[in-house]
């Protein structure tokens, strides 16, 4: 049985191997967080545009402001004036941080480090060439790349493309994800479910890790275990641009997804994956589009998600597939697990201590939504070990949306 970095593995190789770059639209930049660019931008003009100080202090020639001399001020520059007048030989101008350096001044001295008296200044020690000032250009050139296509957009991207005056931006459009739960169980989250039902909580749970991966949700509800429904929704469910489907992919009679997506002329990359939770997950490509059957039980549907649909978002929204976090930790309570399989454990991690602390929370297995919801990890316990004795270092899967 594949690993689960072997099933990750297929999952981005099958994705590359028929990709083509997505449809892009312009977005206000304020609105691009998370999206992925599809244009380069380049800067304007020259980062700073001036000599910029990043001091409040005085503006000096470096080589007149040593220590214990005295030079005349002639008065001040704030941010944002326009500075032409060249500083004189012999004399020093009070200026504030983020203010254009004067023209002959090539240092500026923390105001903390002189004193004064009228208008002459002290200097308390010497002053090196360049201090405390940003020269214009150093940061970038006018028309130098600031931005590459395919870049995620982030807080520190969004901030340098309105630097350089790029109001909109040009935003691969995020991929569509069907996202179908299947079993007769299933009720709508807002009826009133039956003894014997469960209310449709995959598809929220899908949603929102389909809109934390960067893509465009698309919930369709649920098919009954039945070929007719299910097909019919299947259909549907290809018109996107991946498929997920939740529950009826194990062993059991009525887990028809796999029957049915061959009826559709779906080829599997894989139909089982050495990991608990999320086993039975199956990947494959169906009409050219990519279809997962996550297994239906909601860790077992969260875990899978986040192991093996991640990189297939990434890739079809135009940005390289982001790595598995995975960190390292120190286990702080003992762990007993079967061998041969790797085990996503709802763990938490702690900082209390001077190197992160990880332990197991209990659980009731892979229907248990409470206990994930009081973890902020997944424990991985790698499928070749059983007994790991407190202190030991171990990894530890973040969940993207707590931590
Ligand atoms: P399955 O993978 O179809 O065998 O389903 C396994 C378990 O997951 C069953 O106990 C289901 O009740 C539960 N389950 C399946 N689909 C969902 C869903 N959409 N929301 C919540 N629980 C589900
Ligand atoms: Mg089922």
């Amino acid at each position: 049985m594949l690993s689960f970095e072997q099933a990750r593995q297929l999952v981005i190789t099958e994705t590359q191997s028929q990709l083509t770059p997505p449809p892009s639209s312009l977005l206000p930049v304020a609105d691009a967080l998370g999206h992925i660019l599809a244009q380069e931008i380049r800067a304007d003009r020259e980062y700073p545009p001036f000599n910029r100080c990043t001091r409040d202090g005085y503006a000096v020639r470096a080589r007149e402001a040593t220590r214990n001399s005295t030079l005349r001020c002639i008065g001040e520059i704030k941010a944002g004036d326009t500075v032409f007048a060249p500083l004189e030989p012999g004399t020093c101008i009070q200026i504030m941080t983020g203010a254009g350096v004067p023209p002959g001044a090539d240092a500026v001295v923390m105001i903390e480090f002189t004193g004064r008296s009228g208008d002459t200044v002290t200097f308390d020690r010497d002053t090196e060439s360049g201090q405390n000032l940003v020269p214009q250009g150093s940061e970038a050139r006018a028309g130098d790349l600031i931005l590459q296509p395919g870049l995620r957009l982030g807080f520190a991207e969004l901030a340098i493309a309105a630097q350089v005056g790029a109001a909109n931006l040009l935003c691969y459009q995020k991929p569509r994800v069907a996202i179908l739960s299947t079993g007769d169980e299933i009720v709508p989250i807002a009826e009133a479910p039956g003894p014997f039902h469960i209310r449709n909580s995959n598809s929220v749970s899908l949603s929102a890790q389909v809109r934390l991966a960067g893509g465009h949700p698309v919930a369709l509800g649920s098919a009954l275990d039945r070929v007719d429904d299910l097909s019919a929704k299947i259909e549907l469910g290809l018109q996107h641009d991946i498929l997920l489907l939740s529950g009826g992919v194990s062993m059991g009679k009525y887990d028809l997804v796999e029957t049915v997506l061959k009826s559709f002329g779906a080829e599997f990359l894989f139909d089982a994956v050495a990991i608990r939770p999320g086993k039975p997950a199956v990947f494959g490509r169906c009409r050219n589009k990519l279809v997962f059957g996550l297994p239906g039980n909601p860790v077992s549907t969260m875990v899978t998600f986040q192991l093996f649909v991640t990189p297939a978002i990434d890739l079809l929204s135009g940005a390289p597939p982001r790595p598995l976090p995975l960190l390292n930790a120190t286990l702080s309570q003992a762990l007993h697990e079967k061998p041969g399989l790797t085990h996503f454990l709802p763990a938490r991690l702690e900082w209390a201590a001077a190197s992160p602390q990880v332990h197991a929370l209990p659980w009731q297995g892979s229907g248990d939504i409470a206990a994930l919801s009081h973890a902020n990890c997944f424990l991985v316990v790698l499928a070749d070990r059983h007994d790991i004795p407190a202190g030991e270092n171990v990894s530890v899967l973040p969940r993207p949306d707590v931590l």
